[in-house]
């Protein structure tokens, strides 16, 4: 391995020789980077490595792709490949044939080459050989400009992960390098947007995927889209240790929220299997498909569906193009029908970990880099509609109006009011609409949403039950209907507190500080949903710029990230599996 630092200071030749072996027999690719050194991290190097290849010639691009051997080729009979390609193809078990596949993917090299001009490029990483064969008749029915971006798309794949295996980094500035990656896939332009099974999140979902394999992860996608990344421990039937949270995010989000306990795992593993540690225990690294409920107001899909908690009623809820969850699900060949054998078995389970940034400015007020969360805030969701009666602006008489929106404006004032009397008890209109209003019109309807939350049940079900009975004299004195819709009631939920002092542990060590900061989450995890089936327990990074998170200006430094990093290995070392 070279490290990155090295790479960046060494004179340009030596640059193009160290990375010889990432484009297969092509120095002219790394020689086009090497004035645009320093790279900030080996996603950043990856990046502007597949930029050059993007912009160079199609002779180019074509001379590059041909420079790749045969898959399971003569070549590779013969042992006439690269060190890199040789290992690969052995992963894929491909220098293992059976003499009837052996002689299908000569028949499917020949017709591919004939029709193409090219040999068929393929990045083996996490493939079999029936599904390279199965890849190898599909993309035969390509047309010739359509294939050869495909063949370069995968000749950066393999670029990626051939970089992970030579260039040595500090973790923090990887995990900080990937989210920034992620977070240029996006629906929009001008903001970070990715909800569920749109094609910007299943982009997210193949690079995550990626990264996984480039860690040495086994990895599956499972039915609701989880791509879920396997460590397998020393011993057979070794317990699992359950970590991840999610990669969906809200509408012009920050780059960190959920990907943290993602990236940060996948990071730490890597180095930890480049290190040639084994653990006792599987780590299963899981990118949960879906939380914040955005396209489909339902939260939590993701690890709903892993601890077997999934409603089928769920399927029928619609998106704001009128798409139902199930058809979406058809379209991303996802199979609703697969749901429930998506549920991970409980028996073996040592627990499930969740790395998060604080999304709030209590760790950054006082100048802690880390802490322990003891429990996650319980939350009521409701939609509520409003219904009254839409008029004229100048003819109906102010006493005679049966006007949403005034009503909507009581509940918001109703609800700021019934929460603003206890400690930890917070309550938020977030969405308040007129739909398809008009400057003249008396509003017939309004619809809005409420959220309460609180550390105690008990709390916040009081605090439910008082917006509620207000709620009931709003529409009685204005005579109007207001209906109730829950979309969330979820009670609050405590960490283990096996799990809290072995986090508490690990900050100590890492830290050196004996004195560990302990803190509730108000916000909501996919740890609360995966503590129903096993023992759940979560860290919390410091967030900066006044702990702003759901915002694109959510930060998240390189050291906190390089101790979170140390933080979750120590966990990993020390974790007692008879827990
Ligand atoms: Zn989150």
């Amino acid at each position: 391995m070279i490290s990155l630092q090295e790479l960046n200071s060494v004179p340009a030749p030596q640059f193009v020789a160290a990375l010889s072996s990432i484009f297969e027999r092509s120095p002219w690719v790394p020689e086009r980077v090497a004035q645009a050194r320093p790279f900030k991290s080996g996603v950043a190097l990856h990046a502007a490595l597949c930029a050059a290849v993007d912009g160079a010639n199609i002779e180019e691009q074509l001379a590059l792709i041909r420079a790749h051997p045969e898959l399971a080729g003569r070549a590779a009979i013969r042992g006439g490949l690269t060190p890199e390609s040789t290992r690969e193809q052995q992963g894929a078990g491909l220098t293992a044939c059976t003499p009837e596949e052996f002689a299908r993917l000569q028949q499917l090299n020949g017709l591919y080459t004939q029709k193409f001009g090219f040999p068929f490029i393929l990045a083996v990483k996490g493939h079999n050989r029936a599904s390279v064969i199965a890849a190898m008749e599909q993309r035969i029915e390509n047309t010739v400009q359509h294939e050869r971006a495909v063949a370069l798309r995968e000749i950066g794949r393999i670029a990626g992960f051939r970089l992970v295996d030579l260039v040595d980094e500090p973790l923090g500035s990887r995990i900080t390098s990937m989210a920034e990656q992620l977070a240029r896939i996006s629906e929009r332009q001008d903001a970070l947007v990715c909800s569920y099974l749109t094609c910007a999140h299943r982009a997210t979902a193949a690079l995550i995927r990626d990264w996984m394999l480039g860690a040495g992860l086994q990895v599956e996608i499972d039915a609701v889209g989880n791509v879920i990344g396997r460590w397998p421990g020393a011993v057979a039937n070794a317990p699992t240790l359950l970590t991840g949270s999610h990669f969906d995010t809200v509408v012009d989000a920050g780059k960190f929220d959920g990907r943290l306990g993602i990236l940060l795992p996948i990071a730490v593993i890597a180095d930890l299997r480049r290190a040639g540690v084994q653990l006792p225990y599987t780590v299963a690294i899981v990118a949960f498909s879906e939380e914040e409920g955005v396209r489909f107001k339902s939260t939590f899909l993701g690890s709903r569906a892993l601890a077997g908690q999934f409603d089928p009623a769920t399927l029928d809820s619609v998106d704001a193009d009128g798409i139902t969850l199930r058809q979406a699900m058809h379209t991303a060949g996802l199979d609703p029908a697969a749901i429930p054998a998506a549920a991970i078995p409980t028996r073996n389970l040592l627990g499930f970990v969740e790395v998060h940034i604080e999304q709030g400015p209590v760790l950054l007020n006082e100048d802690v880099p880390l802490g322990v969360v003891t429990s996650i805030a319980g939350s009521i969701r409701c939609l509520v509609s409003i219904s009254g009666l839409a008029g004229h602006s100048g003819t109906v008489p102010m006493h005679l109006r049966r006007d949403a929106a005034a009503a909507a404006a009581e509940l918001v004032l109703a609800v700021e009011r019934c929460c603003s009397s206890t400690p930890g008890l917070v309550g938020t209109v977030g969405q308040l609409q007129v739909p398809s209003g008009a400057m003249n019109v008396i509003p017939g309807r309004c619809e809005l949403s409420v959220d309460i939350r609180a550390a105690s049940d008990q709390v916040r079900d009081t605090a439910f039950a008082a917006v509620t009975a207000e709620s009931e004299r709003i529409a009685a004195r204005r005579n109007v209907e207001i209906q109730w819709r829950k979309v969330l009631d979820v009670g609050s939920v405590p960490c283990a507190p096996k799990m809290q002092q072995s986090w508490a542990d690990s900050i100590a060590r890492v830290t050196g500080k004996t004195e560990v900061r302990r803190l509730p989450s108000g916000a909501g995890h996919d740890a609360m949903v995966m503590a129903r089936i096993t023992d759940m327990g979560m860290l919390f990074v410091r967030c900066g710029n006044g702990g702003i998170s759901h915002h694109p200006a959510e930060t998240l430094s390189t050291d906190d990230a390089d101790l979170a990093a140390c933080a979750f290995k120590d966990f990993l070392l020390n974790f007692p599996v008879s827990i």
